[in-house]
């Protein structure tokens, strides 16, 4: 008997140490895999159902942890899954209580799935408990039928016993595998962000380094291509003119770098938010045009905040010419204020094609774009510079209708 609960307790484990180990996406915001979660524990409840403990002529194992795991970390897909592979795998077992074990499994199914939502919104420490306490509750349902199938006095012949040691061996089972699952993820989580901080580091160096010796050459091309454009004849000129707006672009890549870098407060002042917005959409609406998108500002006086002008306008400037790219012809971007608790808040809502979660939770890294000649820079130098600030950046977006950006920063007295 101790041989196989030890056995059921590794077969539990499995999957997530067999996840953990070969399958974490090394980098990067981890990728979910459901059906490789399906996978791994429908495997583990084949194995558990297949080497039952036996006791007293009573029939039990641990099938039920994979499937509240899948239920409490795999969604609703992989957890359908791993529920039908245990109804077809009792259907094979046969045995004369064949229907009980298959109303049992989706009751208790039934019952995870209700309380699968409310386990989200927990703290790592008390999911532990959590865990414990579904499983141990869950049990009702099979004790019920147990009873329903043998008769009181048949089941407590049969071992009542056996039912409480399960009972309580089945909820140490799940919060152990809940607590190590915790665990994992915290470490993993760590892993990231040291792997970003580090990454940040090494990219800020080198990029301050490069991007300033870069930038002065480029200055003194640019101002004699100036004075040359204005000799030369039309041919040239239309060159010239390409080679201009490439040089801008270049500049402006280089200062995104050497934001990036550091972001410089310069000239820190008491600031009226609307002007600095102004002239954001003012600066923007003939890019917006040329693009066929309506910049639209919805203006709000009286809100201070004490910052520098320039790299804010820089964090809007960027913020706003991504809304117009991402907005087909014919859409609408608008930029409008307010203030709460204390805060501006600025919010620039655009129609444009909007963002899955993936996208979302891949914005705003290193390197980022789906744009051809993107360079993934823009909303990291952005949300640098609001972080930078004391502000906060949020993201609401909906594919195919259009995202919404909130900058809040933080007001001052004037
Ligand atoms: P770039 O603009 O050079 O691609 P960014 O860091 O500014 O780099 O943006 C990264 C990516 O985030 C963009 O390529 C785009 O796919 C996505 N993105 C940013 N803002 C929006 C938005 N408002 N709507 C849709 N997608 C967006
Ligand atoms: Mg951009």
């Amino acid at each position: 008997m101790a041989e196989k609960l030890l056995l059921h307790t590794l077969i539990v484990l499995c999957p997530l140490f067999l996840y953990t180990i070969f399958f974490e996406k090394r980098e990067g915001g981890g990728v979910y895999r459901p059906y490789l979660c399906a996978t791994l524990q429908g495997a583990a409840v084949v194995l558990c159902m297949s080497f039952p403990i036996q006791a007293n002529g009573f029939n039990w194992d641990l099938r039920y942890v994979p499937l509240l795991l899948t239920f409490l970390y795999g969604g609703l897909v992989p957890s359908g899954i791993v529920l039908a592979v245990i109804l077809v795998f009792r259907l094979l077992l046969g045995g004369d209580a064949v229907a009980y074990g298959m109303v049992g499994a989706v009751l208790i199914a039934g019952f995870y799935f209700l309380l699968a939502g409310k386990f989200q919104t927990l703290r790592p420490r008390q999911r532990v408990l959590a865990a414990m306490g579904i499983s141990l509750v869950s049990c009702v349902f099979p004790f019920g039928l147990f009873f329903l199938y043998h008769g009181w006095n048949g089941a407590m012949e049969q071992g009542s016993v056996n039912l409480v040691l399960f009972a309580l061996f089945q909820a140490a089972a799940a919060g152990f595998a809940v607590s190590l699952t915790e665990r994992t993820r915290e470490i993993n989580l760590m892993r990231r962000e040291i792997q970003r901080a580090e990454k940040l580091n090494i990219l800020g160096e080198l990029a301050a380094s490069v991007a300033h010796e870069v930038r002065n050459p480029l200055t003194v091309v640019k101002g004699f291509l100036q004075i040359m454009n204005e000799e030369q004849n039309e041919k040239h000129r239309g060159y010239t003119q390409l080679i201009l707006s490439e040089l801008g672009r270049a500049e402006s890549i280089i200062n995104d770098y050497l934001n990036f870098a550091k972001p410089q407060m310069q000239k820190v002042a008491v600031l009226h938010v609307v002007d600095v917005v102004n002239e954001v959409v003012t600066l923007l609406y003939s890019y917006g045009m040329k693009n066929g998108v309506e910049v639209e500002c919805c203006p709000l006086d009286g809100l201070y905040i004490r910052t520098d002008k320039n790299q804010l306008k820089q964090a809007l400037i960027n913020l706003v010419k991504n809304a117009i790219e991402a907005t087909p012809t014919g859409g609408l971007v608008q930029v409008c204020l307010a203030e709460e608790k204390g805060m501006a808040v600025i919010t620039i809502h655009d129609t444009g094609k909007g963002m899955s979660k993936d996208q979302l939770a891949r914005l705003g890294s290193l390197f980022y774009t789906t744009k051809d000649k993107g360079t993934g820079l823009g909303t990291m130098v952005s949300l640098r510079i609001i972080e930078s600030m004391n502000g906060k950046a949020q993201y609401h977006s909906t594919p195919g209708v259009g995202t919404e950006v909130t900058v809040s920063l933080p007001l001052c007295d004037v």
